[in-house]
């Protein structure tokens, strides 16, 4: 039986249809520019991708849309469930949930820790429980993984009273991610699920590394909100908070607006001044743009230095899982990244990380202990499993 898999963002919905058991994918698809003239639905199946325009269609409509293309590919029908990816879950969710009124009250009062996520993913929740009434609904939360960190990596060495009035904490985010490829690392390197020290690194347009012993994970990136940690497409990750401080100071603009820099116009995008791809940068790099080159440069320097520190929660290192568009794909970013980490025992085998990538994953490391492995992230087969198990056990 298939799971129907969604993840509404503020102005797009992704949505797939897998079968847990199998790990097959029958169709999947997003809605994008949602309440704008040019919003549109693509269909992609069997490797060939359908568009259809949906001028200002909002999630509402577009989740008929795709209910109406499930019906036509006859996939509409004998669902076990519909699982949501949810952003923030506070300290309310340590493991996906079924969705009960109750449940939906948590993630209401987790807003003020998402404002700009959670209200989209629980207008989701909404149309699809009106759109499906039988149907089980399952929320997976990107922040649910993080809930096993110890208290001495979750708190902030800042007014106690912050996290106690305010819920001022690191919670840590692509915890799906983080969750699944540590679980097909295990596999590929042949570790026992009761003994091993993993880091992960997930390198898409937003970045996180996680530290995972035993399964759990025990320290992250990402803190109260995804702007902490790995430098990003276009997010600065870690910096000195008196910044802030110091533009508002010379610059007249308020905390939002600084803000607002840190997140849209930071990290490669920044740096660089030409884009927040890493296609992009790597190829203004290799024809000599210094900026460019700084910013590939900071970005596996920092990914480097995180990395060992994530050791010191671990007290040895098996793995170094590389996962997530970067991750996946950027043989130059794998290859400067392991070489400040020699010191660990990862040597790169050139010839294997060249041929690694989303079609291929495995070591790419000429040891095995430790070892690092290019591993394909899968969130909406994990979301897919995970909405399937309580499904069944419900
Ligand atoms: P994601 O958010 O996981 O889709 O990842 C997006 C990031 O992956 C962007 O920065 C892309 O530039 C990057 N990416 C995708 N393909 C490649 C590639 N072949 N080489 C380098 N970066 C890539």
């Amino acid at each position: 039986m298939n799971v129907l898999v969604l993840n509404c963002g503020s102005s797009s919905l992704k949505f797939a249809v897998i079968d847990p058991d199998t790990s097959v994918e029958h169709v999947s698809g997003i809605a994008q520019r949602l309440g704008s003239p040019e919003a549109s639905l693509d269909v992609k199946r069997n490797g060939t991708k359908s568009t259809r325009p949906i001028p200002g269609a909002l999630h509402d409509e577009a989740l008929h849309g795709v209910v109406d293309a499930l019906k036509e590919l006859g996939l509409a029908d004998g669902l076990l469930a519909v699982g949501h990816r949810v952003v923030h879950g506070g300290s309310k969710f340590a493991g996906s949930m079924a969705i009960t009124p109750e449940v939906v009250a948590k993630m209401e009062e987790c807003i003020p820790l998402g404002p700009l996520h959670n209200p989209p993913n629980l207008v989701g929740i909404r149309i699809a429980q009106s759109l499906f009434p039988d149907l089980l609904q399952v929320g997976v939360f990107d922040t649910a993984f993080h809930q096993t960190m110890p208290p001495v990596a979750y708190t902030y060495p800042v007014p106690f009273e912050w996290l106690e009035k305010h819920s001022v904490r690191r919670y840590g985010f692509h915890g799906t991610s983080h969750r699944f490829v540590a679980r097909e690392a295990l596999r590929l390197a042949g570790l026992p699920a009761d003994d091993h020290a993993i880091v992960t690194a997930h390198l898409g347009n937003g970045c996180s590394a996680a530290a995972i012993r035993n399964g759990k994970s025990v320290d992250t990136t990402m803190g109260l909100t995804p702007l902490e940690g790995l430098m990003m497409g276009t997010r600065c990750g870690s910096i000195d908070p008196a910044i802030i401080g110091h533009v508002a100071d010379a610059t007249g603009k308020s905390a939002k607006e600084i803000l607002d820099s840190l997140n849209k116009k930071s990290g490669l995008l920044g740096v660089s001044g030409l884009s927040n791809d890493m296609r992009t940068v790597e190829e203004a790099a290799s024809n000599g743009n210094d900026r460019a080159k700084l910013a590939l440069d900071i970005f596996c320097y920092v990914l480097a230095k995180t990395i060992a520190a994530l050791v010191v929660p671990l007290g040895r290192l098996d793995a170094l899982v590389f996962t997530g568009g970067i991750g996946e794909n950027s043989t130059t970013v794998r290859a400067m990244t392991l070489g400040r980490l020699g010191f660990l025992g990862l040597a790169l085998d050139e010839a294997a990380n060249a041929k690694h990538g989303r079609a291929q994953h495995g070591r790419i490391t000429t040891g095995t202990k430790p070892q690092a492995l290019v591993v394909p992230t899968n969130e909406e087969l994990m979301i897919a499993e995970d909405a399937a198990q309580i499904a069944r056990g419900a």
